[in-house]
């Protein structure tokens, strides 16, 4: 999972990719990069650090210039090493370019075999690299063309964005798995973004969605053009979004994010109605849907745990002998408030199912009665291949443990899940066939070369 943000003609442009990056640092913590250009040179900074440590007031110097693009990483395919951190530039026969990416390939192996056994000299490890390739050996005259002979190519998830010296362009792939936002800032230049977070605290206005297998072009003077590559009807926009990944400030593939949440709350207590004296979340991401639970059951919602926001990558682990308190660095309950009552805790899912064990044992050393997990979504069976850093399939709790067992594991006196059904009745416009829930269900839109 990334994060990305581009403007184009704006006279503080990589002063504004810094801000559209700040509001998604919770898309990637693990880099983040700034290209500019000024019609001429393409400028760049990346770090392996923190948008608010990778950037000071002397970066804006360096990156000069009316257009930019950034990005912040979670890395999905390759390693950390400075060589994957984008944005990528590179020089080609029609100019320079680039480039930052969303989403993961998953024909990647075989066309960076196809690549090296044709001569390509490849520096880093991951999939956004052969596009630069593709298009760099492309016999076509113009970039548009080149990025359509990509595409041919290409599979899987990729929202994209590139800058040239004169040009931005946005794209998304056919089946629209990652989200791509357009704007309009109030001075009237266009802005795309990962989230709609972004463009709140830029002042910038929601557009629409870039479609997918759209790709549009917005030139120096901020005339926009959009063209669409593949005609295919079919959508498959990444479910967990709304489940998890998105800040609920954000409109995701044009529906609320905290809207939704509170809805898969509000279903949760349709299906499972328990009896408890409070329901509580875990922060942050199932306080809405923990708030939809309590509204629908009118059971009070408290704050179980206090979430302690300062506690960074930097954090220094103790020696053997201090240790033992695991997440309660980050999440401390609230004894007074919990002891002797019975509790629905809410979560938005079990991936490897660690947090929600140390969650149930701090609640029972809390002095609470009885523990009730309810999570929001469907149990998580499958591995994502579209740029969802989930574990390998034996990693999954819920590929290969029953409720019962997941149940023991986690130490709690009940397990529910949100079924697949009730999920989609809480989207705004319940539309089922245009998500890709593969992670839930195994049902893959476009099937890894791996598998
Ligand atoms: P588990 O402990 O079961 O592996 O993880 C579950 C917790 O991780 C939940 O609280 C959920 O909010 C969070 N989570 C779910 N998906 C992701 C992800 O892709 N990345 C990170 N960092 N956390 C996740
Ligand atoms: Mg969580």
């Amino acid at each position: 999972m990334c994060g990305i943000f581009g403007v184009q003609g704006h006279g503080e442009a990589s002063n504004l990719t810094y801000l559209g990056l700040y509001s998604m640092q919770h898309r990637g913590q693990e880099s983040a990069g700034i290209a500019s250009t000024d019609g001429e040179q393409i400028y760049r900074i990346r770090k392996p650090k923190l948008v608010s440590d990778a950037f000071s007031q002397h970066s804006f110097q360096i990156l000069k210039g009316r257009s930019s693009i950034g990005h912040v990483r979670y890395s999905t395919t390759g390693d950390g090493g400075m060589s994957n951190v984008q944005p990528f530039s590179v020089e080609t026969d029609i100019g320079k370019i680039s480039i930052v990416h969303n989403g993961n390939l998953t024909n990647y192996a075989e066309i960076k075999k196809e690549l090296i056994q044709s001569g390509a000299i490849l520096q880093a490890t991951t999939d956004t690299e052969v596009i630069l390739h593709l298009i760099a050996r492309s016999n076509k005259a113009t970039l548009l063309e080149r990025i359509y002979e990509c595409f041919e190519k290409i599979q899987g998830a990729y929202s994209l964005l590139f800058l040239t010296p004169q040009e931005l362009i946005a794209t998304r792939d056919p089946l629209g798995i990652r989200p791509l936002c357009m704007g309009q800032l109030k001075t009237g230049q266009y802005v795309f973004s990962s989230e709609t977070c972004a463009f709140d605290l830029i002042g910038a206005k929601y557009i629409r969605d870039v479609e997918p297998g759209e790709v549009v072009i917005v030139d120096k003077d901020n005339n926009l053009s959009s063209s669409t590559f593949s005609k295919n009807k079919k959508r498959a926009s990444c479910i967990f979004e709304h489940i998890y990944f998105s800040r609920p400030d954000s409109k995701v593939f044009s529906s609320s994010a905290y809207i939704v949440r509170k809805n898969l709350g509000r279903q949760l207590a349709k299906e499972h109605p328990l009896k408890a004296d409070y329901v509580i979340s875990v922060p942050d991401s199932g306080n809405y849907a923990a708030l939809g639970y309590s509204e629908q059951s009118g059971i009070p919602f408290e704050f179980g745990f206090i979430r302690n926001h300062y506690v960074g990558r930097t954090f220094i682990e103790p020696k053997q002998s201090i240790r033992g308190f695991g997440v309660k660095v980050k999440l401390n309950p609230v004894s007074m408030i919990l002891e002797g009552k019975d509790l629905i805790v809410v979560d938005d899912s079990i991936v490897r199912g660690t947090t929600s064990k140390k969650i149930v044992k701090m609640l029972k050393d809390a002095g609470a009665g009885k523990v009730h997990m309810m999570i929001s979504s469907p149990p998580f069976k499958s591995p994502c291949y579209y740029g969802i850093d989930t574990p390998n399939k034996a990693e999954l709790l819920a590929s290969h443990m029953s409720l019962e067992e997941i149940k023991d594991f986690i130490g709690a006196d009940s397990v529910s899940y949100l079924s697949e059904e009730g999920m989609y009745s809480s989207l705004q416009q319940g539309q089922k066939n245009n998500f890709c829930d593969a992670c839930f269900t195994a049902n893959y839109p476009v099937k890894p070369s791996q598998v």
